[in-house]
């Protein structure tokens, strides 16, 4: 009997280290539309770990051949170099030993983010993610919903919508002079094409 106790304290020992070094990592996670200053955000947390002096690895998802080595510049001056990745794998094979993971423009990488992110942070690392919450539809963009779920901490900013300069969460697109229509393909080839901050009353989606 005293054995089978012993034992018992023994494995709750054990899984309770276990647990404690898989938890020991922290996801923040810094959302919001077009133009609400995310990337700014981001620099500002490096910045601060950079003084810090911890190891930081900046990673984008590479959306174009041009993008391959871009140095985002903050404002005091410090840059960065943000590796451009094709896949999560990708990421975990770059992590190494860097205490800081921070991945912009996190809504164009696929749903197996998710589970690399979860990998980082059993590893015990710090991830930040910036990224759109919505997109130009309202909806959840990309793997970002479950992100959010997962985050320790979640920083929501909002940008000032360009009609009426009220606060604003949404992304509007517009194509050829105007407002996009649900069924848009995320490509249109020959249209022009820009984006607004809008807030919800002045932001337009037909159907
Ligand atoms: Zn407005």
């Amino acid at each position: 009997m005293k054995k089978l106790f012993l034992s018992i304290v023994f494995i709750n020992i054990f899984f309770a280290q276990l647990h404690a070094h898989v938890h020991h990592g922290k996801l923040e996670v810094i959302c919001g539309p077009m133009f609400a200053g995310k990337s700014e955000e981001l620099m500002r947390r490096l910045n601060r770990a950079h003084i810090a002096h911890q190891k930081i690895l900046v990673v984008k998802p590479m959306l174009d051949t041009r993008d391959a080595h871009n140095v985002i510049v903050t404002h005091n001056g410090a840059t960065y170099e943000a590796r451009a990745i094709n896949s999560a794998q990708e990421l975990l094979d770059l992590a190494g030993d860097y205490e800081v993971i921070a991945i912009d423009e996190v809504q164009f990488f696929a749903d197996d983010i998710i589970p690399a992110v979860r990998t980082l942070m059993a590893q015990g690392k710090r991830v930040i993610i910036a990224g759109l919450d919505l997109d130009y539809r309202g909806e959840p963009f990309g793997p970002i919903a479950s992100l959010l779920a997962m985050a320790d901490t979640v920083t929501k900013l909002q940008a000032i919508c360009t009609l009426c300069g009220s606060d604003a969460h949404r992304s509007q697109r517009i194509i050829n002079g105007k407002p996009a229509r649900y069924h848009d393909p995320i490509i249109m080839i020959g249209a022009e094409e820009s984006y607004q901050a809008r807030c919800k009353q002045c932001y337009i989606i037909e159907s």
